[in-house]
């Protein structure tokens, strides 16, 4: 059994107190999503044989990302990896960010 984390290093705005990782320039959004799913198949092999629990995105602000973005990711782990045993699906969020729509639309 394993996890997986994904960082998204975006946020609306840089909090005093935060020490995480996040930028509020979104210029390299699509540059970043394109990475992480290069990073995503690079890491294929580090998980073989494991059935993924957890899958939780953290960052940063995940739901700073649109719908289109996020399944790109959520798809491509699971194309890559197993997750038939998976029992918990985390997201950070900004209440700022959220709607009836996305939260249905990141449980489809
Ligand atoms: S990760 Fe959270 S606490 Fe840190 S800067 Fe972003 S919104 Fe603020």
């Amino acid at each position: 059994m394993a996890g997986i984390y994904i960082h998204i290093p975006f946020c609306n705005k840089k909090c005093y107190y935060c020490d995480f990782y996040s930028i509020t320039n979104l210029k390299n959004k699509d540059y970043f999503i394109k990475a992480l799913i290069k990073e995503i198949s690079l890491k294929k092999n580090y998980l073989k044989n494991n059935k993924i629990t957890t899958l939780y995105f953290g960052g940063g602000t995940p739901t700073i990302l649109n719908i289109s973005d996020l399944k790109k990711i959520i798809n491509k782990i699971h194309k890559t990896f197993d997750l038939s045993k998976l029992k918990e699906f985390t997201i950070e969020a900004n209440p700022e960010n959220l709607t009836k729509d996305y939260i249905n639309k990141i449980k489809q």
